[in-house]
């Protein structure tokens, strides 16, 4: 779709270009900004051209997957060379074409915010955390789970740019598994949950059955009844054409209790 109010596109090449003056938005890989009219936005700043590594290995045995990675390079990473079982998967919730999986990007999918963003669910189910730029030239950090606040919004400031996702040593060991649905075959996720296992306990987080990602933790395999008993707690439910809220909570728990039994066996 033509932009018809974008005025300028600049490439950035470093940290300075990332200044935003009035009316400007950063572009990764444009599958959504160019999808509807942008209304107010004057002009483009292309993160692309920042050189941004997809995949670094962190010396804690952690995992830094930059913003700019597009989903078809998470989805076909080498295991030796930082891919991870989830990633394949993750990336085939999203159901558009292998042209949309070339170009669109894991910061741009978090960053827009869609409860049914499937690199909210992997990376906030993997306990990631954002590392974020801050436009004074500072840097934060936030879990991914909280960095998404609800539907199409987020915890970033005006200004703020995602830099990477930092997955910790120990999510990448744990066992997890993902399990999605939808109400058509080839329909938007309607619910989608992450489970993880390891020493430090069970997690299951729930996303796109709900406007914002859920982490429910329990310090070892929870019973069938203590992970319903989370799961019906979390008490918000998203609703719109993809699924209503209360076959979404059904399926919210449905889903944990599979992905529980698959982690406990
Ligand atoms: C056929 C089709 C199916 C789709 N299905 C889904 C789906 O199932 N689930 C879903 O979530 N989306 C879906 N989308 C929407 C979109 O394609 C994806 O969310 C995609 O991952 C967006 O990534 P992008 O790199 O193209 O982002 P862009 O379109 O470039 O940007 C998206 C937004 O994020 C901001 N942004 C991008 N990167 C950063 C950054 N690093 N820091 C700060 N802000 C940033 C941009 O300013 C913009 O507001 C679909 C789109 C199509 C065309």
């Amino acid at each position: 779709m033509d932009l018809v109010d974008v005025e300028s596109v600049r490439v950035a090449r470093g940290r300075g270009d990332l200044a935003l003056a009035p009316g400007e938005r950063v572009l990764a890989g444009g599958t959504w900004l160019y999808s509807e009219p942008q209304p107010g936005v004057r002009g483009l700043v292309d993160l692309t051209g920042l050189g941004w590594p997809a995949l670094e290995p962190l010396p804690d045995g952690g995992l830094r997957v930059g913003a700019t990675c597009t989903l078809e390079r998470l989805a076909t990473a080498d295991p030796a060379a930082g891919g991870h079982p989830l990633f394949a998967p993750a990336v085939d919730a999203l159901l558009g074409s292998w042209k949309i999986h070339r170009v669109a990007t894991v910061g741009g999918n978090i960053c827009l915010a869609l409860p049914a963003g499937p690199m909210t669910s992997l990376f906030a189910g993997l306990g990631a955390d954002a590392l974020i730029w801050m436009p004074d030239g500072g840097e934060r950090r936030e879990p991914v789970a909280e960095l998404v606040t609800g539907d199409r919004t987020t915890a970033l400031a005006p200004g703020e740019v995602l830099r990477a996702l930092e997955v910790p040593a120990a999510a990448l060991r744990a066992r997890s598994a993902l399990r999605r649905i939808s109400l058509a075959e080839l329909g938007r996720s309607g619910a989608v949950v992450v489970a993880t296992v390891d020493d430090a306990g069970f997690t299951a987080t729930v996303t796109a059955a709900t406007p914002r990602p859920h982490r429910l933790l329990f310090p070892g395999i929870p019973t069938a009844a203590e992970l319903a008993d989370a799961v019906d707690a979390i008490g918000e439910w998203f609703d719109d054409p993809h699924g209503a809220p209360d076959w979404r909570h059904a399926m919210a728990r449905l889903l944990a209790e599979e992905l529980r039994e698959e982690l406990a066996a």
